[in-house]
């Protein structure tokens, strides 16, 4: 018979099909891509920085390779009164394994042997209705072999707490919140819910349970390429806007975007990819003759430390660190001008010198998206002596993805809008897929590499390449963007 784990059991909760194919299949589940694996880090390194909030404690060292000696050290740890927290605590029960991120001692008041408090560490900001299952799994084994538990909490991230800089306190940077009573509530329905997956995981076959919105929460499910590999390209769940639309027409029995019937209500979006064919709006070139030269293509590229770095910062703060600026004049000449940060300090005050300096005081500045703007209104907020340059960048910003929204479809997009999908459908030949560098997950996590951990100068070098030519690539897309669709827009 199989063993759980608290990862299998949560699986489960999620869809029995994904528990099945963790223990018969696993080899079909896709590897983590870079934004997961950065996310898998981050959850890390909180969990390791956590540990310094229980001076003394101990690390069960043993890994899930070596689960018996996991258990041993526990059981020894357990027994020695003078631990007061275990990291990692290994427990076993009805066969289902679970590793504690801290049992932290407890002396009972009436002296009668150790009760423990039983504390998960998470990196996000605040509980989430899953952490409680989480957390009830735990229990649930924990009481089974015997502890008493003085409590159940949650400890994650004081998204309030601002950074004075020097040694962070670790008692206000992480919130540890009592869940005791909402824990002790869900331990009611986990034995049945345990025995169910217990039969299923021995059934011949795995359960026939059908992709959809379940696929996507609380996690990202692995199977998900290998569970929709027979639906057909234009499958309805590819319709874009919210997945209930997609639902509710797959349980009306609508296989493909193509088949939904002309009675439903679409969104103008929706309506474009049923249509399937490219659309040029009747008013394309009067948006795009707006913008006054020379004009500035932006991009931003940011991280989000969970633990701050850098003074008078909060967790997840969102730090830019890079940006990129084609500038095309109206003869139609190119320049480009970048900044990268390459030191570990606060790169803020220097990335928007050195950004005023090159937009000057004449011209739109093309973005993709609102997220520039929010970026440069944090940045006004921060810095007082700037405040009345970036509100008069703000104001020439030109949103080129509202006007390819507003007047443009090409079926290769597919129903998205992200310049990855944009520019490669209306301009052959330019994507991302040359460069080492593909998406802004990647970039942030390489530049954490770069700035904090790689100490090679070559290999830091590469990185530092591989960053401005992604950065460049947006901002180059953007021009051939607003040139293919000015073309288009002339019929040419
Ligand atoms: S992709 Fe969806 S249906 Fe398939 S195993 Fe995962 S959650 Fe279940």
């Amino acid at each position: 018979m199989a063993r759980l784990s608290k990862s299998r059991y949560l699986a489960g909760l999620q869809c029995h099909k994904r528990l099945y194919l963790d223990i018969h299949a696993p080899e079909l589940a896709r590897p983590p891509d870079a934004s997961t694996q950065a996310i898998l880090d981050m959850g890390s390194t909180v969990g390791q920085t956590a540990r310094g909030y229980f001076p003394g404690g101990k690390l069960v060292e043993a890994d899930y390779r070596h689960k018996q000696d996991a258990l041993d050290q526990t059981a020894a740890l357990m027994a020695d009164p003078t631990v007061p927290a275990i990291f990692e605590a290994a427990l076993l029960f009805e066969r289902t394994l679970v590793r504690v991120d801290v049992f932290q001692r407890e002396e009972p008041a009436d002296g009668n042997g150790a009760c423990w408090r039983l504390i998960e560490v998470k990196s996000s900001g605040r509980l989430k209705g899953y952490h409680l299952d989480d957390l009830a799994i735990q229990a649930y084994v924990a009481i089974g072999v015997g502890l008493s538990l003085s409590g159940v909490c949650l400890m994650h991230l004081n998204s309030e707490y601002l950074y004075p800089g020097g040694e962070i306190d670790l008692t206000q940077l992480f919130t540890l919140c009592d869940v005791t009573e909402l824990v002790m509530d869900r331990l009611k329905d986990l034995p049945a819910r345990l025995a169910a997956m217990r039969a299923m995981i021995e059934s011949p076959a795995s359960p026939a349970i059908q992709p959809g919105a379940h696929c996507h929460t609380p996690y990202e499910c692995p199977y998900w390429d290998h569970c929709t590999q027979a639906k057909p390209a234009r499958w309805v769940y590819h319709l874009p806007g919210r997945k209930t639309t997609a639902q509710v027409l797959i349980d009306q029995g609508v296989e493909t975007i193509d088949e939904i019937p002309e009675s439903v209500s679409l969104t103008i979006i929706q309506r474009r990819v049923k249509d399937n064919r490219e659309w040029i709006g009747p008013a394309l070139a009067d948006a795009l003759a707006r913008v006054r030269y020379p004009v500035h293509h932006l991009d931003f590229e940011t991280f989000m430390p969970a633990i701050p770095r850098y003074p008078m910062t909060r967790p997840y703060q969102l730090i830019p660190v890079q940006w990129s600026d084609h500038i095309e004049t109206e003869a139609g000449r190119l320049l480009h001008q970048d900044y990268l940060s390459e030191a570990p300090e606060d790169p803020r005050e220097e990335f928007t010198r050195r950004l005023l300096d090159s937009l000057g005081d004449r011209g739109t500045i093309c973005v993709y998206s609102q997220y520039e703007r929010s970026v440069l209104e944090q940045l006004a907020e921060l810095f007082p002596p700037h405040r009345s340059a970036l509100q008069a960048v703000i104001k020439r910003l030109w949103d080129l993805l509202a006007i390819v929204q507003e007047h443009y479809y090409h079926p290769a997009f597919g129903g998205s809008y992200s310049i990855k999908s944009v520019l490669p459908a209306v301009v052959p030949g330019l994507s991302y897929d040359d460069l080492e560098i593909g998406d802004g997950a990647v970039a942030a996590r390489e530049y954490v590499r770069m700035v904090f951990e790689v100490t090679d100068w070559v290999e830091r070098q590469r990185i530092a390449d591989a960053l401005r030519a992604y950065c460049a690539r947006d901002t180059l897309g953007m021009v051939e963007l607003r040139r293919a669709l000015g073309e288009k827009s002339r019929g040419v």
